[in-house]
């Protein structure tokens, strides 16, 4: 249900915002109701500012109301961090998208919070440069809403996640304040990093207006592996070994047996001959000149030497038809289960093999399907629950389950989705009392009255 505003409020945020920029129609509403988790909250209000000033307009008249105020970017977030619990403001930023500065000298890019992630890589690749951070979602989801949840992707293994690319923010604090920090330089230790601490805040600590970037060079080239195996943790042993052997791949994407299996169902694996294998491997590596030929050599040596099948792809338009079956992944596990719980826990890579292990025994006990995919080259598996609404319990009863393992391997219980409304319950099992209470703290110096995305991130 959502929570009625007060009549003033709303009033002088039509003053702000002019009519057409802030919806109040239930059928408006519906549209920012849900994001990818399977929850549905309708908001009070959304707001769709143009220009910062509005947005710090916004924030000095919901601190005067003390109204909840809900950043959104695409609504792409998997946990319910991007929607109103309890009513109360969304703003969303698709239409403060525009690409602000690109300064090839200094090699950084100053964007306002929706540009989208792909624009922006298509801007870039126009000048030969790169921002790395590639959500699976990157062609739909947002800069800001990447930078909120400290988003990460295939090609964190070489080239690290959103954290390693931001250098600078504009954040506009409750009651209206600006707050500039970081600096628009490679380097910068003056004195506390609270850059570090807005990545991945999902929308809690303060609002984003600008963020600045730093770019890289675009690889020339890059060459696709494709690996079929019988025995499913055979990918995990290869990643290990390569990286003993000083080969760090742009990624190494794991698929395991029960999503190989989704994907046969779904008619999904006809590149491949011979569909009698328990796994899957994508290695994919990038560079230039002898660097690459020599990595590729020893990959290739290497599979050969294990008697292991691949599929090899140098031309981009293969190796995007090979990625394809990767994000085929998503919509083939609805074959296996009506709803999901979807994970993205992370584990020291010496530990990937146990967790599997003991995830495929929970599966046998339990009898519902689990997938475990993903960025195994970070040790961060996609683990999805799939079950049908009448095991709804026993699925949440597995989730505790898996995500206890997690910890007790000395892993995390989310690697890039953040935290939102669907695990902060789960929070306890990861933080102890004392980092809790820190937190708590640090969130009331920001926003003392909670109005910030409140009911998601931090325990009740
Ligand atoms: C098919 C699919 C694949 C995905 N793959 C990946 C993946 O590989 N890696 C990964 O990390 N994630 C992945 N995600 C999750 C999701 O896309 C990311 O979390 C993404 O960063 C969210 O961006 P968004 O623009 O949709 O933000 P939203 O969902 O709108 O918001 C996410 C969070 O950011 C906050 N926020 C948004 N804008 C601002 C702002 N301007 N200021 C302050 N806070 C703000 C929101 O309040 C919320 O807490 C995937 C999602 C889908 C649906």
């Amino acid at each position: 249900m959502n929570q009625k505003l007060p009549s003033k409020f709303l009033k002088k945020l039509r003053s702000i915002l002019g009519k057409r920029n802030l919806l109040t129609e239930e059928e408006d509403l519906l549209s920012y109701s849900y994001d990818s988790s399977s929850l549905i909250r309708v908001p009070s209000a959304v707001a769709l500012p143009e220009r910062k000033e509005e947005v710090v307009e916004i924030l000095r008249l919901a601190q005067e109301y003390k109204v909840p105020v809900i950043s959104r970017g695409a609504g792409t977030a998997t946990t319910g961090s991007s929607l109103a619990h309890r009513g109360g403001v969304i703003i969303c930023f698709s239409k403060m998208n525009r690409i602000l500065e690109f300064n090839e000298e200094e090699r950084i890019v100053r964007v306002e919070p929706g540009v989208l992630n792909g624009e922006l890589k298509s801007f870039l690749k126009k000048y030969g440069y790169f921002y790395p951070p590639d959500p699976a979602s990157y062609a739909f989801s947002t800069i800001g809403g990447n930078v909120a949840t400290g988003a990460g992707g295939p090609r964190g293994l070489k080239y690290g996640t959103t954290k390693d690319y931001v250098l600078a923010l504009e954040v506009v604090l409750p009651g209206g304040k600006v707050l500039k920090t970081g600096a628009s330089t490679l380097k910068c230790v003056v004195p506390y990093n609270l850059i570090s601490l807005f990545v991945g805040s999902e929308g809690t600590l303060g609002v984003f207006t600008e963020i600045v970037l730093k770019v890289i060079p675009l690889p020339q080239k890059r060459i696709l592996f494709v690996s079929v195996h019988k025995n499913e943790e055979e990918p995990l042993e290869i990643i290990s070994e390569l990286l003993r052997k000083k080969i760090t791949p742009a990624c190494a994407e794991f698929v395991d047996k029960t999503t190989v299996l989704a994907l046969l169902k779904k008619g999904a694996l006809e590149t491949f001959k011979d569909k009698s294998f328990a796994s899957l491997l994508y290695l994919e590596l990038d560079g230039e000149g002898e660097a690459l030929e020599r990595e590729k050599n020893i990959v290739e040596n290497f599979y050969r030497d294990l008697g292991i099948s691949f599929k090899k792809a140098e031309e981009e338009r293969e190796i995007e038809n090979l990625w394809e079956l990767r994000r085929n992944i998503s919509p083939s596990l609805k074959l296996l289960g009506e709803k999901r719980f979807a994970e993205d826990v992370v584990v020291p890579r010496r530990f990937m093999k146990e967790l599997l292990f003991r995830i495929r025994n929970i599966e046998k006990e339990e009898g519902l399907y689990i997938s475990c995919f993903g960025h195994a080259g970070d040790g961060n598996f996609h683990v999805n629950i799939l079950f049908d609404p009448a095991d709804e319990k026993k699925a949440l009863k597995i989730r505790e389950r898996i995500l206890k393992e997690v910890i007790e391997l000395s892993g995390t219980i989310s690697g890039e989705h953040g935290i939102g409304y669907l695990k902060r319950n789960f929070v306890n099992l990861e933080l102890s009392p004392l980092q809790i209470e820190i937190m708590k703290k640090l969130k009331k110096v920001f926003d003392p009255d909670g109005i910030l995305n409140p009911h998601i991130k931090i325990p009740e």
